[in-house]
């Protein structure tokens, strides 16, 4: 039978001594953390007692315990740490389950990646540059080389063509520039425009009041846009007629879904196809409610028929439009942590709450 060494045989650690013993330095120095952690001096001596303990009682390895102490390394706040550290050695486990606790318990953070840019040797006459850097500044080149290409040829070509004319001739990558957008509950709206809500009144310097609404209608107009939307049905209609949706349902609709719909695509809803949910050839009126952005690629798969599902189709599911597979199960998109319509009507009392909506790219808050 195997006798794993726990940690009470590290009590008189002495690193010189391990490292004489021949232990190779990593090892050395894995024990001498740990050595650190259950009987160097800590401010919390009582939990740092009640680790020690149930280390030992638990008779968790040597290797387990440095499986712990190098997942919690990220853990910044000592209390946090020796908290998830108590939790892990609650119960004696197998290294399999402590692994898969660890992971169920301890946050994952993930490091960004190291800002720069990067060239390779040449490879039959090419080479390779990657470039990473503040998501803003790429989201503003992808928008700008990828703007009028051609649809039916291959993109990263055309990409590459755009990219080279904008470094030797263009005249620079402009900024998106945020345009706020303040989304209302309209129960709410309909109250404030009808002049008997709870809207709120401004002192103004020169002696008189305006109201909140009367303020935003007068003096921004132009930059803050006033969105209705409804509860169930999402962004209110304002036209039927038209082929073709208008400047102001497609800044709704991408209002509604602020990035392509369809599980894993990272596409922005403003470098999005605005998408008939049911199909203008099968009557689908170009109404706010019939209204998706979908990125190029997935507007291409989309089951326009849905008698004949075969790669999955986008439908309005109370008032989001909604990525639905084949055999029928509705699944999100998570890629962007923000949908205002759950931010507006999550809440019991809905609040105006205000979302700035970038020119280009990907909306976000
Ligand atoms: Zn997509």
């Amino acid at each position: 039978m195997l006798n794993a060494h726990t940690i009470d045989t590290l009590a008189d650690f002495s690193r010189n001594d391990a490292l004489a013993a021949g232990f190779s330095t990593a090892k050395v120095n894995q024990w001498q953390h740990l050595h650190d952690v259950y009987y160097g001096p800590a401010k919390a001596n009582k939990q740092r007692a009640k680790a020690l303990r149930r280390a030992s009682e638990g008779r968790f390895s040597l290797d387990q315990l440095t499986l712990i102490e190098n997942a919690l390394k990220p853990v910044a706040n000592p209390a946090a740490r020796m908290r998830l550290r108590l939790r892990l050695l609650a119960t004696a486990m197998n290294y399999k389950a402590l692994r898969a606790l660890i992971k169920q318990l301890v946050p994952k953070t993930t490091t960004a990646p190291k800002k720069g840019v990067r060239f390779t040797a040449s490879r039959n006459r090419t080479r390779t540059m990657t470039v990473t850097a503040d998501e803003r500044d790429i989201a503003d080149i992808e928008h700008l080389i990828s703007r009028d290409i051609d649809p039916d040829r291959p993109a990263s070509g055309q990409f590459l063509d755009n990219f080279l004319t904008t470094l030797r001739d263009g005249v620079g990558v402009p900024r998106a520039v945020p345009r706020p957008l303040l989304l209302i509950p309209l129960p709410d709206y309909t109250r404030i425009v009808a002049g008997d809500g709870d809207d709120i009144t401004l002192g103004l310097t020169d002696g008189t009041t305006m109201t909140g609404a009367e303020y935003l209608t007068k003096h921004h107009a132009d930059t803050i846009e006033v969105a209705a939307f409804h509860p169930q049905h999402g962004p209110v209609n304002l036209y039927r007629t038209e082929r073709f949706a208008n400047k102001k349902q497609r800044d709704l609709a991408r209002a509604a879904m602020p990035i392509c719909p369809v599980p894993g695509c990272r596409h922005g809803a403003d470098s999005c196809e605005i998408h008939h949910i049911t199909a203008w050839k099968f009557g689908g009126e170009t109404n706010l409610d019939n209204l998706a952005p979908l990125c190029r690629y997935h507007n291409g798969t989309n089951d326009d028929d849905p008698t004949n599902p075969r790669r999955g189709r986008v439908e309005n599911i109370s008032g989001t439009p909604t990525w639905v597979s084949p055999r029928g199960y509705p699944a999100e998109n998570t890629t962007h942590p923000y949908a205002p319509k759950r931010t507006l009507f999550a809440r019991s009392a809905p609040a105006p709450a205000a979302t700035v909506e970038p020119g280009h790219g990907a909306a976000s808050l």
